[in-house]
């Protein structure tokens, strides 16, 4: 799976309040994976730091582990305590709500923030910074005093964070556990255990029906974008690099290095247009060029274990 960690804490319901915390990662088709619960007094920064350090038993500390969360201090100051390698993002639907409550900005405004953090490149992000900073300067001001730029614009992020650049996974999770966050706290993790079982059930029964090499999201995105490259021109420039032309800016892809001048590829780690274009002429199978995370193999791996119900004590 994709090392893309959304962490969130929701409040509960019942009568005995707290706060569930949680965090998911994306399986290769797209859909939203939950890791780990728990069920805590408050917010703080000893409890989201205790999570932390019981999630470190499940997922080693890594170079290209990657935390997102909103900008919680207990999340932010939690993650760097326990996972010293890994880097940490902001939940970009999260800072463009803030932006928008906060400056009372329009959502002009707040479209064009979502463009410019989404940019590939940092050309494509210091053009539409500029067209922010000339149409919206209170947003830019915002930014500059408050955030730094590494952890909200994936042009400039240390580390991959593919395609994933909101929380959106875990709380459309806790959206579907609302009912349960009703419930006394024992009750409410047995209906969380209910639900997690038969959301594994359902991506088995999905994953053993799907057929071909890639996950069917993964698939439709490369289909869209071979569709785009047939009105591509491409020239060898070498062995392995190759000049592609047009759709959108001229690009550079290098076969060997999985790099193309767009950067689509080397951020999402599935072939970008220009790529497929250059893999036709180099007779090199597009698959070959798909990150193992989107085939169906390891889609697969992720459901091979039953979620079981905890035994009576
Ligand atoms: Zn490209």
């Amino acid at each position: 799976m994709r090392n893309v960690i959304s962490v969130e804490g929701t409040y509960l319901k019942g009568r005995y309040k707290g706060v569930m915390l949680i965090a998911t990662a994306q399986d290769g088709n797209h859909h939203q994976y939950p890791i780990a619960w728990a069920v805590v007094d408050s917010e703080s920064e000893e409890s989201w730091t205790w999570f932390f350090e019981k999630l470190h038993e499940l997922i080693p500390d890594d170079d290209e582990l990657i935390f997102i969360s909103n900008r919680h201090k207990g999340i932010i100051s939690g993650v760097a305590s326990v996972y010293k390698k890994a880097q940490y993002g902001h939940c970009l639907w999260h800072l463009g709500q803030n932006i928008k409550t906060k400056l009372k900005s329009k959502a002009g405004g707040v479209a064009l923030f979502m463009r410019t953090t989404k940019a590939y490149t940092q050309m494509e992000f210091d053009e539409l910074y500029d067209e922010m900073n000339n149409s919206y300067p209170s947003i830019t001001k915002y930014l500059e005093d408050n955030i730094y730029r590494e952890k909200w614009a994936r042009s400039y992020f240390h580390g991959s964070r593919y395609n994933i650049m909101t929380t959106n996974g875990s709380e459309s999770i806790n959206a579907k556990l609302a009912q349960a966050r009703d419930l006394p706290i024992v009750a409410m993790l047995d209906a969380i255990q209910n639900l997690t079982s038969s959301w594994f059930n359902t991506h088995r029964i999905a994953d053993v029906a799907s057929t071909g090499h890639l996950t069917p999201w993964a698939k439709r995105t490369v289909r869209s974008r071979f569709i785009e490259s047939q009105k591509m021109e491409v020239f060898q420039l070498n062995t392995f690099e190759y000049h592609v032309t047009g759709v959108g800016h001229d690009a550079v892809v290098g076969l060997n290095r999985r790099t193309c001048r767009c950067r689509v590829f080397d951020i999402d780690r599935l072939p970008c247009s220009h790529t497929i274009t250059a893999a036709g002429q180099h007779n090199m199978n597009i698959y070959e060029l798909c990150s193992h995370y989107y085939t169906t193999n390891v889609w697969t791996l992720a459901y091979t274990e039953t979620v079981y119900p905890v035994p009576p004590l």
